[in-house]
């Protein structure tokens, strides 16, 4: 039988959309929702709310020695998982999927046994052992839909989303992961099925476990939508959409209705957790739209995602915020700013792969943000050679986007007029035009967003802002 591919629709469900038995419930109620609108719904599902920084954790505990400690933190999961299956599926029906629980925790406890071991836990370990997070809430989904009478299947992501070797963070290789989708996938979805797979993780062509770094679940749902030319995207997560920013800091912030996939990409970048930096490239190539969703309140219409933004009357869509970087200010100690300078100092960063979100010069220094601290001590004993080096962590990035900032003057001066009680320490106008951001210390970033939102969000486009909702996501804790 052949299938409209229009009618595929890849569903990722974030890790609170499938936190406990009732997140599971909601979950499977809007993919049957989605078949009942004659759609043919891929499932991509993150590991259980908080899972991923469990095993690593208990990965850590193994790595270093501490045995015990990490089975305990292992046992833990596996009551919860046991239990969330228990009451989804009843003790008969959850039999069978408990079972299989128990073989995956009891395969994990052998790992983390083996690390304990050895004393030492390597990026491909780390992998394997935070893989099991999304390997276990696939099958817990996959089961509750079958429950409903939902004809689901369990995909093993692992045949599909084929990578690199780079631990932690792989590169899709996206011809063959193309070629096992078609080969995997559609074939389910021709037979009427819903393919349930953890999204994160990926194999290399070895079939070795990778993962494709934090977040990746939101990629592995573009890159299926991708591979199968799907005819939607969608991101379902716990609150409204994208929002004009984080509204765990500012509970009146806005449902943004529609964002281009360059302001997207954008605020994805500069820190804005709702979706991943990687998630847009393969479905703007497609022309796929993306929706965001909340799974908690699924009558609201989310965020659609665009090609070309809509304009709107005010400069910004968005105010992003990037915690834990690490300014590092280089003097030239000798060189001055020669042929080459900027080059070698580049190069350091890039010896030790550790990306610069921003850069200021000036004659005689330079300097750059970078989201990591463990490396820099060792990027600053290499960058001493040829400059001074100083470095300074716990600071922020506050970056404003929106397409509309050309053609509006006078915007920084507003900018810089709302956070003037705050110390802001590098300034830089996006080269990509549609953003502006400033580092702030991190302890300053509640007040000045708040103050930014109050600056440029009085008065919202209606066009573009969801404005009868205005307390949504507000019930949200603090993070
Ligand atoms: P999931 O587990 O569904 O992937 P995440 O925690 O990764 O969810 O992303 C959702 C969270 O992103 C929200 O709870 C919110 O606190 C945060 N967030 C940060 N910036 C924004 C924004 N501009 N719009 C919406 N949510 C945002
Ligand atoms: N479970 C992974 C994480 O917590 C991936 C994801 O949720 O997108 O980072
Ligand atoms: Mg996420």
């Amino acid at each position: 039988m052949s299938l409209d591919r229009n009618k595929i629709v890849v569903m990722k469900f974030g890790g609170t959309s499938v936190e406990d038995a009732a997140a599971i419930t909601r979950t499977a109620a809007i993919v049957e929702g989605r078949l009942a609108l004659g759609l043919r719904p891929l499932v991509v599902v993150s590991a259980m709310a908080k899972v991923t920084d469990h095993l690593l954790a208990a990965a850590d505990a193994a790595g270093t020695g501490q045995r015990s400690g990490a089975l305990a933190i292992s046992a833990r999961m596996r009551t919860r998982h046991a239990e969330t299956a228990g009451s989804l599926l009843g003790p008969a029906q959850g039999g069978t999927i408990i079972n299989d629980l128990h073989a995956e925790f009891d395969s994990l406890d052998d790992l983390l046994r083996g690390i304990a071991a050895v004393g030492e836990l390597t990026p491909r370990t780390t992998d394997l052992v935070v893989s099991f997070g999304e390997r276990l809430s696939s099958r817990i989904v996959t089961a509750a839909l079958a429950r409903r009478g939902v004809a689901s299947a369990h995909l093993d992501a692992r045949m599909c989303i084929v990578t690199t070797a780079d631990f932690g963070k792989a590169v899709p290789l996206e011809d063959e992961i193309e070629q096992r989708l078609l080969k995997h996938v559609l074939p389910l979805l021709q037979a009427g099925n819903v393919p349930v797979m953890g999204g994160f993780i990926g194999a290399t062509v070895d079939g070795i476990t990778t993962t494709l770094g934090r977040g990746g679940s939101d990629f592995s749902a573009a890159l299926a939508g991708g591979g199968l030319r799907a005819g939607a995207i969608e991101i379902w997560t716990d609150v409204d959409g994208i929002m004009t920013t984080d509204p765990r800091i500012v509970a009146e912030a806005l449902r943004v209705k529609t964002i281009s996939f360059e302001e997207a990409a954008e605020l994805a970048y500069f820190g804005a957790k709702v979706l991943h930096p990687a998630t847009i490239l393969p479905a703007v190539q497609q022309n796929i739209p993306v929706l965001v969703l909340n799974s908690r309140n699924s009558s609201s219409e989310g965020t659609r995602i665009t090609a070309v933004a809509p304009r709107c009357k005010s400069p910004f869509k968005c105010i992003a915020i990037k915690k834990r970087l690490t300014i590092v200010d280089i003097v030239a100690s000798r060189m001055l700013m020669s042929h080459g300078y900027l080059k070698a100092v580049f190069d350091v960063f890039d010896r030790h792969r550790v990306a610069i979100d921003m850069v200021s010069t000036s004659e005689v220094s330079i300097s750059v943000t970078v989201d990591t601290s463990d490396r820099l001590p060792a990027i600053a004993a290499d960058l001493q050679r040829i400059a001074d080096v100083k470095y300074e962590s716990n600071k922020a990035l506050v970056c404003m986007v929106g397409e509309d900032i050309r053609g509006h003057n006078g915007i920084a001066g507003k900018v810089f007029t709302a956070v003037q009680h705050v110390n802001v320490r590098m300034i830089s106008q996006g080269a990509s035009e549609i953003n502006m951001s400033f580092m702030i210390e991190e302890e300053d970033v509640p007040e000045a967003v708040r103050s930014l939102h109050a600056a440029f969000f009085t008065d919202p486009d209606p066009a573009i802002f969801d404005l009868t909702n205005r307390s949504a996501g507000a019930t949200l804790a603090p993070a």
